[in-house]
């Protein structure tokens, strides 16, 4: 098998689960390429992927910067509540805009250098939203059921050139995306203790480290895996497992 390092791009690299992303892949021998709308160093791209025409180049930059491209990690994503009476679409399509279109924009440039090459690992961070409702969520959910169904689609295109595709769909992750409005963790309050840790509704009774996240995306991403592709993989300390 090849062994040399992966050349890979990840978005959202600059916190959370993007971060703990990329410092797991540069701890395996990764060179890796952040981009995010902030700058994390000089192997970083900034870029606000919401905005279609300056996403446009993304992978060609990060391709040239690595001198090729063997994996595409999509873990930028933005969560805020939308109800459904409010009817507020701009609001609905800017989260669109970063958790749907611009992974794939981002998957769409990268099949054609990966498949040149024969190879390619794609993974996308989706949630357990893409499979199940959260009031006064329907944009996220819709967000994260559309990359669910983007990234299958990829696979399949990808399949014949050496190319796969999965994603990720975590549950509770402490991250600065579980922060309330308050600046408290929501993992951290009592209505979660409740709920969840003491209430039996998520098994392991804790939110996940993104660290945890990162393990299950890098194995995804890796040449060991050599047959698993197409599949939504949930690691949520076993969430949506009750009822
Ligand atoms: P985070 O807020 O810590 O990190 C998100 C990153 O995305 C940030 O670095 C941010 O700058 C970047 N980003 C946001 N909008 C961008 C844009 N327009 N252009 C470029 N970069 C942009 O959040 P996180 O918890 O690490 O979330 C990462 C992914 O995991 C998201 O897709 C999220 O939906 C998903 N997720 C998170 C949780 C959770 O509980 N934290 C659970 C399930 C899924």
């Amino acid at each position: 098998m090849n062994s040399s390092p992966l050349r890979t791009l990840v978005t959202g690299s600059a916190s959370g689960i993007g971060a703990a992303v990329a410092a797991r892949l540069r701890s395996r021998g990764d060179r890796v390429v952040g981009v995010d709308r902030v700058s994390t160093d000089s192997e970083s791209i900034v870029c606000d992927l919401s905005d279609a025409s300056k996403r446009a180049d993304v992978v060609d930059r990060a391709a040239a910067m690595l001198g090729g491209l063997d994996a595409v990690i999509c873990v930028a994503g933005i969560f805020r509540a939308t109800p459904l009476a409010d009817r507020d679409l701009d609001s609905w399509r800017a989260i669109w805009a970063v958790n749907l279109e611009a992974p794939i924009d981002l998957m769409a440039q990268a099949l054609p250098v990966m498949r040149t090459q024969g190879f390619g690992r794609i993974v996308t961070v989706s949630s357990v939203h893409g499979r199940f409702a959260q009031r006064d969520c329907i944009a996220y959910d819709v967000g994260k059921a559309g990359l669910d169904a983007a990234t299958r689609s990829v696979a399949l295109d990808g399949a014949r050139w050496g190319i796969m595709a999965n994603s990720v769909a975590p549950g509770f992750v402490r991250t600065p995306m579980s922060l309330n409005a308050d600046g408290v963790d929501e993992t951290d309050t009592e209505a979660f203790r409740t709920r969840y840790s003491e209430g039996g509704l998520l098994p392991l009774g804790r939110a996940a480290h993104p660290g945890e996240i990162a393990d299950a995306v890098a194995w995804l991403s890796s040449r060991e895996n050599t047959y698993l592709t197409g599949q939504i993989v949930t690691v949520d300390g076993g969430l949506t497992s009750t009822f």
